[in-house]
């Protein structure tokens, strides 16, 4: 606007012309040009003041200016890169609300089950000893990904790994909540049929030899929830350097390459390789995916406060944008798939599986402990998260924030919590009232093996059918942030997602199985593509603070930006997770991904 013409207007507006007056000197001084400047798009910014435009210009990292073709003109000098979008959809780069990134580090050093021709006990073998035969000087074998759905019961055998190495061997499976280990691998960790059960976790026993009192019953080779920390506190971790190869490895070869740019960490530990790898790579510059970190406290070791006080030390630690570790994390609950999820009901074939007709699965915390340490840590400022599946774990987690709230008062320190694949219909009204973000992953809410194999049949029909809600935490406008998991979801690609929420339906699980159209879980929570949108962009910075930084595309915010080969809010909805869509990848400024097409 022409300060000259605003002058015409008159003097009963005089106090309006000081104002576009004031905006007519700006205009008139050319602005500082941009490093690079996107035009002809589609540009879906996330802000609702500014819902769509043309034109996007990017300076130093950070967005200069959003608006028309024609406005954008002003930024482009004889440096700044011109990218010609012709048309194509420009958006906010996802967060991926709960993942484990540091966890690729399995991908280059650990076993990759996930990979197995089969689920099944002969092809797992085969890939471990392609695995040890290529590692022959690793002290002890780590592995990840066997299927819980191929073996339900008492999980996998260590009779199974014999003869594969006399070395420990420890396996994680695909949900991360149980472990297969060979005997050397029982024999570290002291675990024998001298070993109870610890709180919140299972040794498996061979069938037969279980009893209640010592000796308890012959170890099985698969360890459960807490019972995995009894192992994991011995086994040989990796060493920082090959987190860090993990680490750029996720960045470069996961991450970036589906849009991802925000990544919490959802289980770390004080003074951990992996804590210190990420800050390393923070100090360094290499990261390309701002991390948050949570810290796990556990329920097995006395009292809390030591705990606390090393979780905010090592907060203290982190300064830089790239890399904070703000949470702290709790497990209210396993996962339904090992028994270990918390219901408010039984289990469909607790009688069967348990010998307990009333067996509802095993809370991790005393709900008085799990009260006292969400209170302690929010109290130490920090941020809480919790993993919760069965609806009473969900419950229970809610009335421990209720009670930080209670004797800490109301702060602004975002508690959340995820997976939430139970949700009593009266608790959703309570993560509004409680400003809980509530943190699904979208990416498991299919009728794929995981439903038919382990849900149905251990949750019953019902209540295998009305699993992971989404549009009742929006109708109750709580905030809701999308996650995938990772490696869980060891393909963490956010459009798919966004179908998924949308449609309730995808041709294929990344848990098993091929969906046939019509399977459609739960329908009634499906959700819109701008809900989803929002989950994956803005709601994730909200949830790890950082929505004044990015989530959005507006003047000032870090430019972290995709580019998408189609427009996801005018396709069809099964074409909304097609293929890879993601073109560039954009963070801080830079071109972190590029498609080569
Ligand atoms: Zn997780």
């Amino acid at each position: 606007m022409k300060g000259s013409r605003v002058v015409a207007v008159g003097v009963l507006l005089a106090a309006l012309i000081v104002v576009l007056a004031f905006a007519g000197t700006a205009a008139a001084k050319k602005p500082r040009t941009a490093d690079t400047v996107f035009k002809n798009g589609y540009v879906y910014t996330v802000n609702p003041g500014q819902r769509t435009a043309k034109a996007v210009a990017v300076r130093a990292g950070k967005i200069q200016y959003v608006g028309s073709n024609r406005g954008v003109r002003a930024f482009i000098g004889r440096k700044t890169e011109v990218v010609d979008l012709k048309g194509k959809m420009l958006m906010p780069s996802f967060a991926d609300g709960h993942a484990h990134p540091s966890a690729a580090v399995s991908f280059l050093y650990a076993a990759n089950l996930y990979d197995a021709e089969a689920a099944t006990t002969a092809e797992y073998k085969v890939v471990l000893a392609d695995f040890i035969a290529a590692n022959p000087t690793l002290e002890a074998y780590q592995g990840s990904g066997w299927s819980e759905a191929a073996y339900p019961g008492i999980g996998p055998l260590k009779a199974d790994l014999e003869g594969l190495t006399t070395k420990p061997m420890s396996l994680w499976s695909d949900g991360h909540h149980s472990l297969w280990v060979n005997q050397a691998a029982l024999d570290l960790a002291g675990i024998d049929n001298t070993t109870a059960d610890p709180i919140g976790g299972v040794i498996e026993r061979v069938p037969g030899s279980v009893a209640t009192d010592p000796p308890y019953g012959t170890p099985s080779g698969c360890l459960r929830e807490s019972a995995t920390d009894m192992m994991m506190a011995v086994f040989p971790d990796f060493t920082v350097e090959q987190y860090k190869e993990g680490i750029l490895f996720y960045q470069q070869a996961i991450a970036n390459p589906v849009g991802i740019t925000l990544s919490q960490d959802a289980v770390q530990f004080p003074g951990s390789n992996s804590v210190k790898a990420y800050e390393e790579l923070a100090q360094a510059g290499e990261l390309t995916v701002r991390i948050r970190g949570s810290l796990q406290l556990m329920p097995n070791m006395g009292d809390v406060a030591p705990q606390v006080d090393a979780i905010v030390a090592e907060k203290a630690l982190h300064k830089t944008t790239l890399y904070k570790t703000v949470a702290a994390k709790f497990f209210a609950d396993g996962v339904i798939e090992g028994h270990t999820g918390y219901l408010l009901e039984p289990y469909a074939d607790a009688l069967a599986f348990k010998g307990d007709a009333d067996f509802r699965g095993v809370p991790i915390w005393q709900p008085t402990a799990f009260n006292a340490a969400v209170m302690k840590a929010d109290k130490a400022g920090m941020q809480i998260h919790v993993h919760a599946i069965g609806d009473a774990a969900v419950s229970e987690s809610l009335d421990a924030i209720a009670y930080a709230e209670a004797v800490n008062g109301k702060r602004n320190h975002r508690p959340m919590i995820t997976h939430l694949q139970l949700v009593d219909g009266n608790d959703f009204a309570r993560f509004k009232n409680l400003g809980v973000t509530a943190l699904p992953q979208p990416y498991w809410f299919l009728m794929d093996d995981y439903y038919h194999y382990l849900q149905v049949p251990f949750l019953g029909q019902e209540r295998a059918d009305d699993e992971y809600p989404m549009k009742s935490f929006f109708d109750q406008g709580v905030h809701v942030a999308s996650g995938s998991d990772f490696p869980v979801t060891p393909d963490p690609n956010a459009l798919v997602a966004m179908q998924i929420g949308v449609m309730r339906w995808y041709p294929e699980s990344s848990m098993g199985g091929t969906i046939p159209p019509g399977d459609i879980l739960w329908p009634e929570e499906r959700v819109t593509i701008q809900q989803m949108i929002r989950s994956f962009t803005i709601e994730g910075a909200y949830a790890n603070l950082l929505e004044k930084t990015t989530g959005s595309i507006k003047v000032g915010k870090s430019a972290d930006m995709v580019v998408l080969a189609r427009n996801i809010i005018k396709c069809d909805a099964d074409e909304i997770g097609e293929g890879n869509a993601v073109l560039l990848t954009m963070f801080r400024g830079k071109t972190v991904f590029e498609a080569d097409r």
